[in-house]
């Protein structure tokens, strides 16, 4: 299993991830999991990328490239993963499928996790009273949103011309998405990849 789950923020990547991660016994790898824990270490990078995750933007290309690919590599190695928040731009789509293929590793489906942006923002309020996360901010939130959609969303078609995605309505409860992603991943895995 080699899944990737594309989706705006607040459309439930992260739970989702997890419990497909779990079901296929893989590695739930969620690349805002791995930047925030850089910014705990407190390091020179974790401080540039803290900067970047807090104003709602996304942290440049090179530096994701370079501090989530190398896990991405090490998982597939194992049984395989479920990534989640990365690749977000088409230059990371592109950059790592030409690492991941040179290790056998590519993506092999992708879904994703349609939600109106109505809905996603008073989710995103919702959560911003109970997590307090620095980026839960009204003002970032909306941000966070219109990045999805100019940098992130063009990965859904660079995903279905290479015949690897669904689409599936993360409007439904929790256990109806999951249900939804099961049902929808035995086909994507069997399908054989267009060539990139
Ligand atoms: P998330 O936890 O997936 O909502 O990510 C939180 C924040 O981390 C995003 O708003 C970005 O600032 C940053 N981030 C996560 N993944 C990426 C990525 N693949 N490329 C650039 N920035 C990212």
């Amino acid at each position: 299993m080699r899944l990737l789950l594309i989706g705006p923020p607040g459309c439930g990547k992260g739970t989702q991830g997890a419990r497909i991660a779990e079901r296929y016994s893989v590695e739930h790898i969620a690349a805002g999991d791995i930047l925030r824990a850089e910014v705990a270490a407190e390091t020179a990078l974790g401080r540039q990328i803290g900067g970047y995750i807090s104003a709602g933007a996304l942290v440049p290309d090179q530096v994701i490239l370079d501090v989530v690919v190398p896990k991405v590599l090490a998982a597939a190695k194992t049984d395989g993963y479920v990534l989640d928040g990365f690749p977000r731009t088409i230059l990371q789509a592109a950059a790592a499928r030409r690492i991941a293929e040179e290790h056998g590793s590519a993506v092999r489906c992708a879904i994703y996790m349609k939600v109106p942006q109505e809905e996603l923002l008073a989710r995103l309020l919702r959560r911003a009273d109970i997590e307090g996360r620095s980026d839960d901010k009204p003002d970032v939130i909306r941000r966070r949103l219109q990045v999805f959609t100019d940098a992130t969303a063009p990965l859904i078609d660079f995903y279905a011309e290479r015949g690897l995605l669904d689409v599936v309505d993360a409007t439904l409860t929790p256990d109806q998405v999951t249900e939804q992603i099961l049902t929808a991943l035995p086909a994507l895995v069997r399908a054989r990849p267009v060539p990139s």
